[in-house]
């Protein structure tokens, strides 16, 4: 029987961030992924490959591009993300639920990580155009998400398997975790299925980096309700929860906000699963300058209400309860050159007119003549005196309506007009094991399960209620180092 000193289950970013850190460590290790070679890297490929990370100027994101040049500094207004700034958006948009010490670690560990991930051959570019607009001749970040790894989540999973493989670390594909071995209370290694055959494999400690439960339509209705069993899953059809279960089935302690998740405004006919040849381009997240109507043609949601990156994570819930469970988006000609590049895909359901009343007319299962009465009144409340700015929280709102858009809000009257239909698409899951600060899974006590470690999706604690955009990758990287650090011994 093989052995190995670490084995990871699991073939996403926190799985080769914690391979990596074991190998350096001397450690022999084994990545575990369930997925065949062509559809691996769990929802880490999905993504854009955009990561939060703490930076207190331009010379911080000099050390993560190096090549940024002299022209692009010169035109490009970076600002900061302080440790501060990352603490206050993870407080706010978890409504102070977030675990204070995982939390931290996130925070104070995310730029020594993602300057280590260089040092793996990782490599960074800003990411002009999504998170930063040029205006004036200058382009401003904003949000704090301000980095992404060259050819977005592809790019960092091929990178990740490069640097993983040049550092002795073995993978084996279609070989899926069933259950974990343990001798006493100690886990020694773990059962895994692979060509249908069933084997054990041996290992002085596992990390369990196998994603959350999205994928799995029995455990989201389950645990995170009713109406979420329809949700189409964005990424990965591999992340069924199997990692926590293994862990719970052997004691260890459940973490956060179970009945939470990620869940984003997602085009109407996506398939089931997320289409790596599409990847993350079924999202629609220009929303803030554009109105959102139901199917009773009212709006309701205030889609200004921040930058996308603090709102697109809960909105998806938001369309989840409207009637029908699905919104248009609405834009006209003045904010059209502000749309994401997802909305020039072919798989886009759309509609075009001159007319607010011929638009109605194709919005389908929208009451016409209410949509046509939302949009007059909306464009009668905006307000006119303030300056339109997509840089920055412009405060240019509208007054008296049931819900007012509180940035952004431009009147809809410029023809061409444009509908885009979406309903919601799940991300992530936001309930998963308890760990400590060394990554180490906890038992129903409150004490490490000896030899085993989580670090991800399936990590509990850090995500309640909402998300800050480009935070999961830096967790799954943040603590996939812990975790293969601490697992090497
Ligand atoms: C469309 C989309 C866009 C996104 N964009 C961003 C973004 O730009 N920035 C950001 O920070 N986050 C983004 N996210 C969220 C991000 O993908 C996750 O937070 C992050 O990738 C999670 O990493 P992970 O390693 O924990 O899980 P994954 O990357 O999902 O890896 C889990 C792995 O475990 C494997 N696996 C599952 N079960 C088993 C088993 N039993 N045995 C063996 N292997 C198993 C899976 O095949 C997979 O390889 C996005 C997600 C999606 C879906």
């Amino acid at each position: 029987m093989s052995e190995y000193d670490v084995i990871v289950v699991g073939g996403g970013n926190a799985a080769f961030c914690a391979a990596l850190a074991a190998a350096e460590k001397g450690a022999s290790v084994l990545v575990l992924e369930a997925a065949p070679e062509d559809e691996a890297g769990g929802n880490s490929a999905f993504t854009a490959g955009a990561m939060r990370v703490v930076y207190n100027g331009v010379d911080d994101i000099k050390a993560l591009v190096p090549d940024l040049s002299d022209d692009e500094i010169a035109i490009t207004d970076f600002g900061t993300y302080t440790q501060d700034q990352f603490f206050d958006d993870m407080a706010r948009v978890t409504q102070y639920r977030t675990d204070p010490d995982l939390c931290e670690l996130l925070v104070t560990k995310s730029l020594p990580t993602l300057l280590w991930m260089r040092e793996k051959g990782i490599r960074f570019v800003p990411i002009y155009g999504r998170q930063a607009f040029k205006v004036d001749g200058k382009f401003k970040f904003w949000g704090g998400l301000t980095v992404e790894t060259v050819g977005g989540g592809p790019g960092l999973v091929e990178m990740l398997t490069t640097s993983a493989k040049k550092h002795g670390v073995e993978i084996r594909y279609e070989t899926r975790a069933i259950d974990l071995l343990c001798e006493g209370n100690k886990v020694n290694g773990v059962r895994v299925r692979h060509e249908n055959e069933i084997s054990e494999i041996k290992g002085k400690s596992v990390v369990l980096a196998s994603g959350g439960f999205e994928a799995n339509t029995e455990w989201r209705t389950r645990y995170l309700g009713p109406g979420w069993d329809m949700a189409k899953v964005r990424g990965s059809r591999f992340n069924t929860g199997e990692g926590i279960r293994m862990a719970l089935e052997i004691g260890a302690s459940p973490m956060g906000n179970w009945s939470g998740c990620h869940a984003v405004g997602w085009e109407m006919n996506a398939p089931e699963f997320g289409d790596l040849a599409v990847g993350d381009q079924f999202q629609k997240h220009s929303y803030p300058f554009a109105l959102m109507v139901n199917a009773k043609g009212e709006r309701f949601v205030d889609e200004g209400a921040d930058f996308r990156n603090y709102t697109y994570a809960k909105y998806g819930r938001v369309i989840l309860n409207q009637p029908g469970q699905f919104a248009w988006q609405i834009f006209d000609a003045k904010t059209k050159h502000l749309q994401r590049d997802e909305y020039n895909i072919r798989q886009c359901t759309k509609v075009t007119a001159n007319t607010i009343e011929e638009l109605a007319k194709k919005l389908e299962g929208v009451d016409a003549d209410a949509f046509v009465k939302t949009i007059a009144e909306y464009n009668a409340a905006v307000n006119q005196d303030t300056a339109f700015n997509p840089n920055v929280k412009d405060g240019k709102r509208t007054t008296g309506l049931a819900i007012d858009k509180t940035n952004w809000a431009n009147t809809i009257d410029t023809a061409p007009f444009e509908g885009y239909a979406t309903t919601y698409g799940v991300t992530f899951t936001f309930g998963g094991l308890s760990v400590n600060n060394d990554a180490q899974v906890m038992n129903l006590d409150y004490k490490p399960i000896e030899g085993l470690f989580a670090a991800g999706e399936l990590v509990g604690g850090i995500f309640y209620f909402n998300y800050p955009g480009g935070t999961g990758l830096t967790s799954g990287s943040v603590f996939g180092k812990i975790a293969g650090e601490a697992a090497a011994g």
